[in-house]
């Protein structure tokens, strides 16, 4: 099946230069969508999709739920915009305190953002700043990990430990950062189901780092519990525990990314619930208006919110925010769609389904050429030898493949990463899945 609008030939595709996209590539082959509903995308001809990857980590819920369309609807015709600063209105903090009851018990506080990218450089600050306002100002490194993902800022990019996205501006990077090593091997845990039992000791890593540098330099690491968008790397048993314990022993903010943990991809509210680790602060997009709207936040813990509110009464508390932090239409999502959230049962919807989806995913081990497969929660990744010189081509070509055989997974180096919708059924699970192997086996020979 190939994707392509009817209107292809009169649509001028060059000016659109497209992100995280080989726009050259796409442009021969364009995969352009016209509708989307529940758990599938629609070409203008009719063609259908699955939506294996929920968009990006964001639409599990289901494309066009009606709640959340009508919501938005309503809420763009009553009071489209009003400003972020000095002025607010009520959904916005509706939402903050709804947002705040799913988090762990001890983070209260949400600060509005517009995306993940944005929510991840607003913790930073907040982390640098929390330390200033204590007195702590020589705490200014922040630890990262290799293979993370934190968006596309330049605290993002610091901290993030993908290198095609870090060496073209490796120039403007904040100073200061350093990197746990990432927790993938090989050979010590391929073909875990959920947690891998080895790894654990990874974590002491960060002691490596504070002899390195010195606690008193350290203001934050920042991580994903479950890296994502590096191919679905779990942390082993015992590796969030481990970097909770060492933080907490030398006065370094612990943060969570968890813009694609968060609101049910782990079969919990969080990714800190799902592995029973509390930050002290947590980053969230994405699922919270499942995708509609542009909207994201970071959520901190009483002492951190306290700290900034130290400051004189008549000043700003912090010097940051967003024309668009807590917009109505985005506030207006969200609210409506963590009703779904509630209502359809996300969270316990994805536990009961988890098994299933681990043992078809695992079906995959012995096809060739997969070298690892790795899952948890609502989340998996499929790993495949890479064809000598070319790193990356076997998992774009399949992931390709697999868009033109009616399901998309994303293409993430030599992994093919998936996410399916919450409601996915059995039978679109084993269809997706079955729907790969065909595509594995037909590439057993690309070399
Ligand atoms: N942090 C994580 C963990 C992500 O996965 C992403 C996006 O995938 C981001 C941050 C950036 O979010 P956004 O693309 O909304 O800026």
């Amino acid at each position: 099946m190939t994707i392509t609008a009817a209107t292809q030939s009169d649509l001028n595709l060059k000016p659109y230069f497209m992100g995280f996209t080989p726009n050259m590539l796409f442009k021969q082959r364009p995969r352009l969508f016209v509708e989307a509903r529940g758990n599938y995308l629609f070409g203008s001809n009719g063609e259908r999709v699955f939506d294996g990857f929920s968009g990006l980590w964001c639409s599990g819920m289901g494309h066009c739920h009606p709640k959340i369309v009508e919501a938005v609807s309503r809420q763009i015709g009553k009071l489209d915009y009003v400003a972020a600063f000095n002025m607010s209105h009520p959904p916005a903090f509706k939402l903050a305190e709804r947002i705040a009851g799913l988090a762990p018990k001890n983070l209260n506080n949400v600060f509005f953002t517009t995306g993940g990218s944005d929510a991840v450089d607003t913790a930073l600050k907040i982390a640098i700043g929390y330390h200033r306002l204590n007195g702590d100002g020589t705490r200014y490194r922040i630890i990262g990990r290799e293979r993370g993902y934190h968006g596309v800022g330049f605290g993002g990019i610091s901290v993030g430990g993908m290198v095609a996205n870090r060496k073209m501006f490796a120039s403007l990077m904040l100073p200061g950062v350093d990197h746990l090593r990432h927790t993938h091997s090989l050979p010590d845990m391929a073909f875990s189901r959920g947690q891998p039992t080895w790894g654990a000791d990874l974590a002491e890593d960060l002691e490596r780092l504070v002899g390195l540098h010195d606690a008193s330099s350290i203001a934050a690491v920042i991580v994903e519990p479950m890296a994502g968008s590096t191919g679905v790397l779990v942390p082993p048993v015992g590796y969030l525990e481990a970097l909770r314990r060492i933080c907490t022993q030398h006065g370094i903010l612990l943060i969570f990314d968890e813009v694609i943990c968060g609101f049910g991809r782990m079969g919990h509210n969080f990714g800190a619930q799902r592995f029973n680790v509390e930050p002290d602060m947590i980053t969230f997009a994405k699922t919270v208006t499942n995708g509609t709207q542009p909207l994201g936040g970071v959520i901190m813990s009483d002492e951190i919110h306290d700290t900034f509110m130290s400051t004189p009464e008549q000043a700003s508390n912090i010097n940051h925010g967003y024309t668009y932090s807590a917009h109505p239409v985005p506030v207006a999502a969200g609210l409506a769609a963590l009703d779904v959230f509630e209502e359809e049962g996300v969270a316990e919807q994805v536990r009961s389904k988890e098994k299933l989806f681990e043992e078809l995913l695992h079906s995959l081990k012995g096809e060739p050429n997969v070298v690892d497969v790795r899952n948890i929660g609502f989340a998996g990744g499929v790993e495949f030898a890479p064809i000598p010189g070319q790193p990356t081509a076997r998992g774009y070509r399949i992931t390709q493949q697999l868009l033109d055989a009616g399901f998309y997974s994303r293409w993430s180096g030599d992994n093919a990463t998936l996410a399916p919708p919450f409601s996915s059924t059995a039978s679109e699970l084993e269809q997706m899945i079955e729907a790969m192997r065909k595509v594995i086996r037909a590439n057993a020979a690309a070399a």
